[in-house]
């Protein structure tokens, strides 16, 4: 199963996307979570990704085609996988479909979590994640259940991340309304966009997003699903 979670920053994309992985065994693919694994090795890459992403501008659509390209390529994804983060602006679709293509593959769905604008900046300002298995917490909506203690692995390690404060929230939004958002109508017309209400618990929104899947026939044909 291809899957692509669309949404503002702080939608609940990466949320969803651990718990869609762990239930379907597809990977998720963060390009977020790759160009800050660059940026922290100090590659080329990371070096000219750095700026841009502090800033809250999009990195090139070069770089993340590129990056996504040999993402997909990898043995892992032989399940499918959640992209979260790709695509983030119409080329970026556009070589998407081009790159399925040419490996015979196909998507069968993207779910567009909606979510207003003032509670994206309250679930930014407030995101925090383990350092050692990745998975996201909030200071309000998502505590750990022991203080301190990831309720994952254990860990005692938390990060924020240098871009997740008040001020680039606001172009994070811009580039989204501006970049991003045009690709929804192309997937619309293909039949295959799904919108779910982001602003409803974690839960309830991972009950949406898995009805919409349990109703995609091909998905429920390759989960041993009878029609
Ligand atoms: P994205 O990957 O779309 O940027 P995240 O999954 O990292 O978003 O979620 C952003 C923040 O909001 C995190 O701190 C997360 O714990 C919290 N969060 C995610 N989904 C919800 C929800 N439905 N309600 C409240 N908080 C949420
Ligand atoms: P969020 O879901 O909170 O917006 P991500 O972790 O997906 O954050 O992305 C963080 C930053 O990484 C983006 O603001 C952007 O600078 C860069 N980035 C991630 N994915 C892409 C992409 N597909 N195209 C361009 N830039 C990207
Ligand atoms: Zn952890």
């Amino acid at each position: 199963m291809n899957l692509i979670l669309l949404g503002p920053p702080g939608a609940g994309k990466g949320t969803q996307a651990k718990r869609l992985e762990a239930r379907f065994g597809i990977v998720q693919i963060s390009t977020g979570d790759m160009l800050r694994a660059e940026v922290a090795a100090g590659s080329a890459v990371g070096r000219e990704a750095n700026a841009v992403m502090e800033a809250g501008h999009l990195v090139s659509d070069d770089i993340l085609i590129r990056m996504l390209g040999q993402r997909i390529e990898r043995a892992d994804c032989v399940r499918g996988f959640v992209l979260d983060g790709f695509p983030r602006t119409v080329p970026q679709a556009e070589a998407l479909g081009v790159l399925l293509a040419g490996r015979n593959q196909t998507l069968d769905a993207v779910v567009e979590l909606q979510v207003d604008a003032p509670a994206l900046v309250e679930r930014i300002a407030g995101r925090f994640t383990c350092a050692k298995c990745g998975v996201g917490y909030h200071d309000s909506f998502k505590r750990p259940l022991l203080d301190g203690v990831c309720d994952v692995c254990g860990s005692h390690d938390f990060v924020r991340r240098a871009d997740d404060n008040r001020e680039t929230v606001q172009a994070r939004l811009a580039a989204y309304q501006r970049q991003t958002a045009p690709i929804l109508p192309h997937y619309a017309a293909a039949g295959l966009l799904h919108r779910v209400d982001g602003m409803a618990d974690i839960d309830v929104v991972t009950q949406q997003i898995m009805a919409v899947l349990d109703h995609l026939p091909a998905a429920s044909a390759a989960r041993g699903v009878s029609p």
